[in-house]
Formats: C-alpha cells, structure tokens, sequence
C-alpha cells in the first residue's frame, strides 16, 4: 500500500499473523481501522475469511507439540523476554493503540501499556508455579497424583475497548501454560494484538505459538469459535455474543470461558469520606471514556450525603480536558468510534424522557466535532428498573440514585443482572465488610474503584460470565488436570475384586 498514514506502511505486509508472518486476509472483504479522534482512516485491510482461520489454527496445532512438551523454565524465559522486549517498544505499542481507539496517550503511558508489560512478567514467573494437590496414597493402596496439562489450541475473541491488554489477558495465561492460540481482536483495532504478536516472534517465543486472526465477528469468530481443532473457547466481550458463542462452543463440547459485560454499582454509606467518593466515581466511570465492563455506571449514594455527592461530581466532572489523545494533557478522549458514541447518546436521549441530565449529555462542538466525543454526563432522578440504570452504555455516562438502609443499598446493587465489579465506600469496616460479602460481582473494591493487578484474578459474576482472566486462577482455564492412580500391592487378585469373582477361589 505505502500512500498515506503510517500505519497502513507499517502494516503493509498485511494484518492477519500466522505461523510467525503478517500476511494479508483473503476474503476478499476490507475494513477501515478509523482514528476516532478525527474520522480518518488510517489503515484498511483485507478480513480473515474461513480458511486463513484454518491456516492459523493449523500453525497453532504444528507448534503445539514443541510448546507444551517445553519446559515450564523453557516457557517462563521465554515470556521474560517477551516482557522486555514490549518494554522496549512501550512508546510504540502505546501511540499505536491511543490512534485506534482515541485513549489519551496518557492512559496508555501509564495504565495500557505498562499493565501489560507487567502481565507478561507476572505470567513469565507463574509458568513455573502451577499448583495441584499433593500426592499421596488415599486408597491405601495407591499412589495418586495429579498432572496439570495443557489443553491445546484455544481460540480467543476480544473487544475493542483495550485491545493490547486484552490480548495479554487472553494469550498469557493459555500460552503459560503450554497451550497455543489463534486470537481474533475485534476487527476496528486490531493492530496492537499484531504488534503483541510480533513481539512475541522478538522475544524467540516459536512460530506458531501465537497466531492473530482479523476477521469479522460472525464469519471468522463463528469459524474460530467451530473449529474441530480448536480445544477451548475464550470470550471476553458483550453478554449478547457471549450467548452465541457458548452456543456453539457447546455444540462442539469445548471448554469455554466468558468474560462478559458489566453494570458495577458504587455504593457510598453515610458514612464515607463524600470527596473521596466523588472523586472516585468520576475516575471510575470516566477511565477510556466509560468503555470499561468495571467502570463505575451506578452510584447509589445515602441520603444524607446524596446532595452533597451529586454536586461534586458535577464540579469534578466539568473539570476533565477533553481533547486530542496524543495531547498529555489531555483527560479524556473519543469513544472507539462514531458508532458508539451515537448508540451512548441514544441511552441517554431515552433517559430524558424519565430522568435528569445534569451535566453533559452532548457532544463537543467547536474543533472536537468531527472526532466521536461525549462530555461527560451525569443523570439523577432515574427509576431502579429504567434502561439508564439496568443497561450497559459503555460510555461517560454516570447515574446516581438515592437509598435509605443499608440493606436497600446492597440489594439495589445487586439488582441487575450482571456481576463484573464493585465498589463501597465507608470509613466503617463492618459496613464495608457487609458489602464484601453480599455484593454479588467478581470483584469488589473498598474506598475506591477500577485498580486491577496481575496477581489477582478478574471474572464475572451472573450474566457476566465465568471463569478467571489474570492471577494464577487463570490456570484453572487454561489446563485441565489428570488423575493418575499407581497400584502399590502388586498383587493379581486385588482386594476390590471380590465385586466381580465374589469368594470364586
Ligand atoms: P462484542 O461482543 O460486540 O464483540 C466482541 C468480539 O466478539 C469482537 O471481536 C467481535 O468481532 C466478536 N464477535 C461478534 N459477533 C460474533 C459472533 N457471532 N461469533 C464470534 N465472535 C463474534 O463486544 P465489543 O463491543 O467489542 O466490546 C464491548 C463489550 O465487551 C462490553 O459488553 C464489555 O462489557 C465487554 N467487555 C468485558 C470485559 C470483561 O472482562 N468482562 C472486558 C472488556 C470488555
């Protein structure tokens, strides 16, 4: 190609990586990859069709026998490597994915980037650690153990809204652990899982290994997710695909993990510290423009400090930068795409016919326009069952509403049918403790809300899915574990026996 913006030289070679090369799709099918901050197009690419599925997931199986019968020690020098060479391409990887999702280049200097560089180093370090039970001799008369195997070529999806860390979460863990993959990003950014990809081949991780198919959802996703050679399906996206893609997964009776939408509630006692909580709502619910499945989207405040909550917030939320992602300065940027932000406008056009906007609510004029900016919004006065409250905008959009009891704060939290993420704020460690206990989500935080780390495991709760990215729970998914049971009597007729020959001599 070589005419026009970087990236389309940069990619030139295509954007499909399989066994070890970029080259292009073949279905004869093109899409845009658009800067959301300005509407133009900075690359354009052919699609996975069917068969370039088939020829990823064929690298994968042939890479499969050297990978998993390596070495743990083999695997975790191998994603040492691989952690320093993305440190070394940091400022890359991060410019690369502030273009095609719009984040400020600050969010991936100091958050995007530097979390995945410290994934790999987590995962470098736990290939050496899977854990099992002890062996020993339960029956008497045996000796028992377990051996943890790999499961053999998964196939991933993943989402746009952070597309390098979520190819970490998805590969790491199942490449740790001896498997490999062929991962399909969704098809508006797929760049930065390619260049993950690459690093990997930098890092001597072998070819094959780790295999990117970009291709649409329904045809090469659905190919993907089909696929006979194809041991495990791992989702992370919308609660709607999700349903489709355990369908199929099921079909084929694959071992299928789903990281799914989210709603989390943000409930503040009367108790708490009313700034803190401000602030934290509006970091949470704001961080990559509210594209987040843990972003804070329910606040659910006290009554007596409702008055006082909303109007920081308010404040607080007046004071974000809107602007050009690879400004520094800039807070907040566009939303992946003018699609999305037209459907988060149409959340809360809806919501104006129940509920307040008291801030935001709008697009930016002036020189923002062309780009898919959203102030920030901040609606009160909407009902517990409304679309507002039980549906995912996936966008910079923050409700509170109101509650009386402690036991009425817990269960509006709770009533919605997702299950990612949480938080409660008090300065009183019984309430907060209550609320640890009987919020129903994956995770939930205490006086503050969105800090993820490696060691520890992210998952959903109910409509959000199951199963654990991160942490040494992901090796839950990604292996599978082998009962091996030694005779120790060496005898012909053994004890048990009696249930078939009876006293016959
Ligand atoms: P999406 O469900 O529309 O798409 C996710 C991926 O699925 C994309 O790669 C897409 O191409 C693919 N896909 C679409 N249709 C498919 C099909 N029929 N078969 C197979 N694959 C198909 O989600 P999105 O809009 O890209 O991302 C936003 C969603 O992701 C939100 O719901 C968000 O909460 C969720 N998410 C969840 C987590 C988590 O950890 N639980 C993390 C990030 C995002």
């Amino acid at each position: 190609m070589g005419n026009g913006h970087p990236m389309r030289d940069r990619f030139a070679a295509g954007t499909q990586y399989i066994g070890g090369r970029l080259r292009s799709g073949t279905s004869g099918r093109t899409q845009d990859v658009v800067n959301p901050a300005t509407g133009e197009t900075v690359h354009t690419y052919e699609l996975a069709s069917a068969a370039d599925v088939d020829a990823a997931v064929a690298a994968a199986r042939e890479a499969l026998p050297g990978w998993a019968g390596a070495t743990p020690g083999e695997r975790s020098d191998a994603l040492h490597r691989f952690a320093g060479v993305l440190a070394d391409r940091a400022a890359d990887l991060a410019h690369t994915e502030s273009v095609q999702c719009g984040k400020p280049i600050k969010l991936t200097t100091e958050f995007d980037v530097p979390g995945t560089v410290d994934n790999t180093a987590f995962f470098a370090g736990a290939a050496r650690h899977l854990q099992g039970q002890s062996a020993g001799e339960y029956s008497g008369d045996h000796t028992s153990y377990v051996r943890r195997e790999p499961i053999g070529t998964v196939g991933s999806i993943a989402p746009w809204n952070y597309p390098l860390q979520m190819a970490a979460w998805k590969i790491l863990p199942a490449i740790a652990a001896g498997n490999t993959i062929v991962l399909k990003p969704a098809e508006i950014t797929p760049l930065t899982s390619l260049m993950f990809a690459e690093a990997a081949a930098a890092a001597a991780v072998p070819d094959g290994v780790v295999n990117i198919v970009n291709g649409a959802g329904r045809d090469a996703g659905e190919h993907l997710v089909g696929h006979p050679d194809v041991a495990m399906t791992s989702f992370t996206g919308s609660t709607a695909v999700g349903k489709r893609v355990a369908e199929i997964a099921t079909a084929s009776v694959k071992r299928l993990h789903l990281e799914l939408g989210g709603k989390a509630p943000f409930v503040v006692f009367d108790d708490a510290d009313v700034e803190a909580a401000a602030h934290g709502a509006v970091a949470g619910s704001l961080i990559n423009s509210g594209q987040d499945c843990t972003a804070a989207t329910r606040a659910y405040v006290q009554r007596p400090l409702y008055d006082a909550f909303v109007a920081a917030v308010a404040d607080l939320m007046a004071m974000v930068r809107l602007g050009d992602p690879l400004d520094p300065a800039t807070d907040l940027g566009p939303l992946v795409s003018h699609l999305q932000r037209d459907r988060v406008a149409g959340f809360v056009d809806r919501a104006r016919a129940y509920a307040t906007v008291v801030t935001g609510g709008e697009a930016p004029q002036g020189e923002l326009k062309r780009g898919a900016y959203y102030r920030p919004t901040l609606i009160t006065g909407a009902a517990q069952d409304s679309e507002i409250v039980q549906s995912e905008v996936f966008g910079p959009v923050l409700v509170v509403l109101p509650f009386d009891t402690d036991d009425e704060g817990i269960a509006l939290a709770n009533d919605t049918p997702y299950g990612l993420a949480a938080s409660a704020w008090s300065r009183d460690v019984y309430r907060a403790g209550r609320a640890t206990r009987e919020i129903k989500a994956g995770c939930v935080w205490v006086n503050d809300h969105i800090p993820i780390i490696s060691e520890m495991p992210h998952g959903g709760y109910k409509a959000s899915g199951f199963g654990k990215d991160m942490s040494a729970y992901s090796f839950e998914e990604y292996t599978q574990v082998k009962h091996v049971m030694y005779d120790n009597t060496a005898v012909a007729r053994k004890d048990w026996h009696r249930t078939i020959f009876g006293d016959r001599p």
